[in-house]
């Protein structure tokens, strides 16, 4: 299914062409229903790193780190449903299914498993449809051609024509929580990206381990030390000090948010912390009521200025991470055990200097409300801040090369870029008729976008205005879609 090396251009071909840059879950998910849609359309899917079909967050995981949403939420319309697919894998599953009481909807399993699902689908109908119709092509697409030529130029010199480009580059690496000329950047004990391939083996495996972050990448790094064997404590900074809260099932709570309690980020805030003391107050979990506001986060997200947009991200964003990403019930477990056995303390507060240390760093950290400082003598930084996404700095040659030219705007939360509808707008802010972005790219306009079900819903309605069939010419809004995924984990 590859296309071998050595120079390769593709003239302006008959049949319509889509290049897909990215062969994560957004950009897989996308080629896969592109195909299944329009039996003539040919697809060109680009990736620049060696994991086709995965992307980072089924791709750079151990055999520990879990899918956070229940396999009954990913079902994400392919052939065979990941259900079905995993039907056959019993023998890969027994805790899983004991935690879920023997049902696998509400199981949740390896993440890893996932990524062999999507590698799978996508082998599979690479070699159903041929490399007239799919071509997987790796290599780091570096820049788009001058208009008035469409296509993509790849870093090993190739050029590819299509009419159509989908933008489904996904998790950028994290930005380093460290002055930009200190020189601890350069020092080995420091990872600047807990997912690279090339992090260094732990050298000391009781040395203390200092991670910065306490969300979801912070519990990824500390479940994998652990099962890579680190014995010695670990420290989590981050401002607040929360991390990412638990899964519950049971009871249901209905849609309840009224037109004036989504007006600002304090009104809806206020009218969430009353609807789950009324819903704990019935015995229902509050999760149901996290899980009642996810179907309108991005028409509320829409609705807001941007100065309310911007209070959200600075007072409230920590604490709905924290209620909204939550944990499969086994590695809250792990979490909390951590925490417990003082494996594992998280501070709240602040790094506020670090310097190279004898092989290793010392980091000095200061509570928050205190003024004096705790040094941690540690023989890793892990920087755990999670993807980046202030495309207006971001180096990578595409999107510098992007910006300069206009093609794609910044937005001023540094989010990700404009969209309108998938729609790339230009620095001119107009919605592009060819240049579309999936995934968390597109957070500007849909702020919650992060998740496989909102994905999938996103990959949809792009297909259906891509390839409209004429049952929907009339294609659902994106909002509709999202409100048809109902409340649930
Ligand atoms: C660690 C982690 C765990 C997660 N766990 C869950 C979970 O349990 N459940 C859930 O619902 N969601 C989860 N998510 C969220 C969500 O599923 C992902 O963010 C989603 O997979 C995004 O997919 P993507 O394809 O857009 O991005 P990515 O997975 O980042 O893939 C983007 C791909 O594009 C490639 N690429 C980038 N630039 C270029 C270029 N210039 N040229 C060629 N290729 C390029 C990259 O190499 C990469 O393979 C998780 C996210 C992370 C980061």
């Amino acid at each position: 299914m590859e296309i071998g090396a050595g120079p390769y251009l593709n003239e302006a071909p008959a049949a319509r062409s889509i290049i897909v840059i990215g062969a994560g879950f957004s950009g897989t998910l996308a080629a896969l229903k592109l195909l299944a849609r329009d039996a003539t359309l040919h697809v060109q899917l680009v990736e620049g790193s060696g994991r086709v079909g995965r992307g980072l967050a089924y791709g750079a995981c151990s055999p520990g780190h879990l899918l956070n949403v229940p396999v009954g939420r990913l079902e994400v319309g392919l052939t065979p449903g990941l259900g079905q697919w995993l039907a056959g894998r019993h023998d890969e599953l027994g805790v899983a299914l004991e935690e879920s009481a023997g049902s696998l909807a509400d199981a949740f399993v390896p993440r890893a498993l996932f990524g062999d699902y999507l590698e799978e689908r996508l082998r599979v109908a690479a070699s159903a449809v041929g490399p007239s119709r799919l071509e997987v092509i790796r290599s780091e697409a570096v820049s788009l051609l001058e208009l008035p030529r469409q296509g993509v130029l790849l870093r090993d010199g190739r050029e590819l024509l299509a009419d159509a480009i989908i933008l489904a580059t996904g998790n950028m690496p994290p930005k380093a929580p460290l002055p930009p000329r200190s020189p601890v950047r350069d020092d080995p004990a420091f990872i600047a990206d807990p997912w690279s391939p090339g992090t260094p083996d732990d050298p000391d495996r009781d040395a203390c381990i200092v991670l910065v972050g306490t969300g979801l990448t912070m519990v990824d790094t500390v479940l994998r030390l652990r099962d890579d064997g680190h014995r010695g404590p670990i420290h989590a900074v981050s401002r607040r000090g929360l991390t990412p809260l638990e899964h519950r099932f049971g009871g249901a709570w209905p849609p309840f948010l009224e037109l004036d309690a989504t007006r600002s980020p304090l009104a809806l805030m206020r009218s969430v912390r009353a609807a789950a003391a009324a819903a704990m107050a019935r015995g229902i979990p509050w999760q149901r009521v996290i899980d009642a506001v996810r179907p309108s986060t991005s028409r509320i997200w829409t609705g807001w200025s941007r100065a309310e947009r911007r209070r959200f991200l600075r007072h409230v964003r920590p604490y709905w991470d924290a209620h909204r990403h939550r944990l499969a019930p086994r590695i809250a477990d792990r979490l909390q055990a951590a925490l417990r056995g003082g494996d594992l303390t998280i501070w709240s507060g602040g790094m506020v200097g670090c310097r190279s240390q004898g092989g290793g760093i010392e980091v000095d950290v200061r509570a928050r409300g205190q003024s004096g400082l705790r040094t941690l003598r540690a023989s890793r930084l892990i920087n755990c801040t999670g993807p980046r996404s202030d495309f207006a700095s971001l180096g990578m040659p595409l999107f510098a090369s992007l910006r300069r030219r206009g093609l794609v705007h910044p937005d001023e939360l540094g989010l990700g870029i404009e969209t309108s509808d998938c729609a790339v707008c230009g620095r001119d802010g107009c919605p592009s008729t060819w240049l579309f972005a999936l995934g968390p790219l597109t957070r500007p306009a849909w702020w919650e976008i992060t998740a496989v079900p909102e994905i999938a819903a996103q990959v949809d309605h792009l297909v259906a205005v891509l390839v409209p069939a004429e049952a929907d010419r009339d294609h659902p809004s994106l909002a509709r879609s999202f409100v048809d995924l109902g409340a649930g984990i």
